[in-house]
């Protein structure tokens, strides 16, 4: 362990290993020591997917080998097998005694994705008496405070518009001053289905088996967090940046070209589909965001990929995720108490071990428990839109999908759970709730035929429980949603329900709000 006293301690977060960082930019790695550290917490104040935790440490601990190897020192804080939260020291508390022992002249780190993170690291450096500068993250596109002005004067924040002027400002998929294709947005060619005979023929994911360091992480999440949800089986992913590059690659030549066509269609016992997957990778920054739309551009310019895939790909990356950051550091840290249609209910069970009658959603659950993970449809209309029509509580909504989901840090999964899936935040970052009945997810998919249940039924013991549900939320907000005008054909339908026929589907729904 290093007896000198740094120049400056460089920290590095889990979700932040990037060889380019803006931390390296005028440091020395004869005079600067990084420092890294796995802690209990991260891993406990929600109860996290084994695999989530097995990810991230891995990837750390490659990380760090790299970083040693390109002549750096590393104070790495490996988390010991035995250790728990009530035995081991809090994030805060291993910073302070680091910067107790090693007194480095400063603290370096990048914008954590997470406030409750930069609070502790501000505590931790207060104690230690110890200068803090938190640097811009130049990861993303867009910076806090550039968002903040677009935000500015604004009484909506659409993300449409945004994302026009992102596009505009890094000149991505222009012709001129028009966009490529003569459209903005394809959305409307990105809901296609696979129809009766489903997807043909889908090209294989690439694996990754584990290296020594991984296998060393699976033994200790195997050990220590045995009875946390979810498996160890499926742990393929990359955790090293050439392999989150390899991935990238596979996923634009094989995948691109039907992504968009296919983007919101799903199949029973396929997790992925034309999806990239890559948002583990990007959000813990393996992967550029300008790459990623680089070489996107580069196919479509090329004929390998055609516009409606290309520009879905885009509008995710330089559109959607970069608005939803800047909409984390515009409304925190109120945003994580809002609960626009006061749902008080827990999580359901079937959230944590998958088991359930609905087929969409023991199918949706499959890939989340074998890969902490599930495409965006399935996020968002199976079971995002079950939490929110049976009235789980937002924040609890957000809390369960940090635990189980790869990809989920806190910037990204607060708006995109609270407000797009929940609509907790009343319409912040959707204008409308996200909510079908059945009828739509046997439309995109195949789970109804196998189903013990009948989308186009709404009471009684065959009905389909998103049906019931659907309609029972619609009553119970009517109020608040017969203002809204992107609601009003649902509302309209609604009106057209008998008294008697609202009490049947309310003790229907009833019944699964209480399950
Ligand atoms: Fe899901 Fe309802 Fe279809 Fe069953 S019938 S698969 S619960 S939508």
């Amino acid at each position: 362990m290093s007896k000198r006293n740094p120049r400056n301690l460089l920290i590095i977060l889990g979700d932040q290993l990037d060889h380019e960082s803006p931390i390296f930019e005028n440091a020395d790695p004869k005079r600067d020591i990084a420092w890294m550290a796995e802690v209990a917490e991260e891993t406990e104040h929600v109860w996290c997917h084994q695999l989530r935790v097995a990810f991230f440490f891995s990837a750390m601990r490659h990380f760090a080998e790299e970083l040693r190897a390109a002549g750096w020192e590393v104070r790495y804080r490996e988390l010991p097998e035995d250790a728990g939260k009530d035995n081991y020291p809090s994030f805060e508390k291993l910073l302070t005694a680091d910067l107790q022992e090693l007194k480095p002249d400063g603290v370096r780190v990048v914008q954590p994705g997470d406030l409750r993170v930069e609070k502790q690291l501000l505590a931790a450096c207060d104690s230690a008496k110890c200068g803090l500068s938190i640097m811009e993250d130049a990861h993303f596109y867009c910076g806090i405070e550039e968002f903040a002005t677009f935000a500015e004067g604004r009484k909506e924040l659409v993300m449409e518009t945004f994302y026009r002027q992102m596009r505009r400002k890094h000149k991505v998929l222009m012709q001129g001053s028009k966009p490529a294709g003569g459209e903005w947005n394809f959305d409307k060619e990105n809901r296609e289905t696979f129809g009766k005979k489903g997807p043909s023929s889908l090209p294989a994911m690439p694996v990754y088996e584990p290296d020594a360091i991984s296998n060393k992480v699976l033994k200790l999440v195997a050990k220590r967090f045995a009875k946390h949800p979810g498996s160890l089986e499926h742990f393929v992913l990359p955790v090293t940046r050439a392999h989150a590059l390899e991935f990238l690659e596979d996923f634009l030549t094989h995948r691109l070209p039907l992504f968009g066509k296919y983007e919101d269609a799903m199949w029973g016992g396929e997790a992925f589909l034309y999806h990239s997957r890559i948002s583990a990778l990007l959000n813990v920054k393996l992967l550029n965001p300008r790459e990623c739309v680089e070489m996107a551009v580069a196919r479509y310019e090329e004929g390998r990929a055609p516009i409606n895939s290309v520009e879905g790909f885009v509008r995710q990356i330089l559109g959607w995720r970069e608005f939803i950051r800047g909409v984390y550091w515009l409304k925190m840290p109120g945003y994580l108490e809002l609960n626009a249609l006061d749902a008080q209910g827990d999580v359901p069970d079937f959230f944590w071990d998958g088991k359930t009658d609905m087929a969409c959603a023991r199918d949706s659950m499959r890939h989340v428990i074998d890969h902490g993970y599930s495409h965006h449809i399935q996020r968002l209309m199976v079971l995002g839109q079950y939490a929110m029509l049976s009235g789980v509580h937002p924040r609890k909504f957000h809390e369960w999908h940090m635990a189980m989901y790869l990809d989920a840090v806190d910037w990204v999964s607060l708006p995109n759970t609270l407000g797009m899936s929940q609509y907790g935040d009343g319409g912040i970052v959707g204008t409308k709730p996200y909510c079908a009945s059945g009828k739509y997810i046997q439309r995109m998919g195949n789970f109804c035929a196998g189903c013990k249940f009948d989308p186009g039924i709404a009471i009684g013991e065959n009905a389909c429980p998103f049906t019931a549900l659907y309609w029972d939320f619609l009553d119970r907000h009517r109020e608040k949603f017969t203002g809204n005008m992107r609601m009003g054909f649902q509302i309209k339908n609604l009106e057209r329900k008998s008294d008697e026929e609202l009490a049947e589907i309310r003790e229907t729904a009833g019944r699964w709000r209480a399950k």
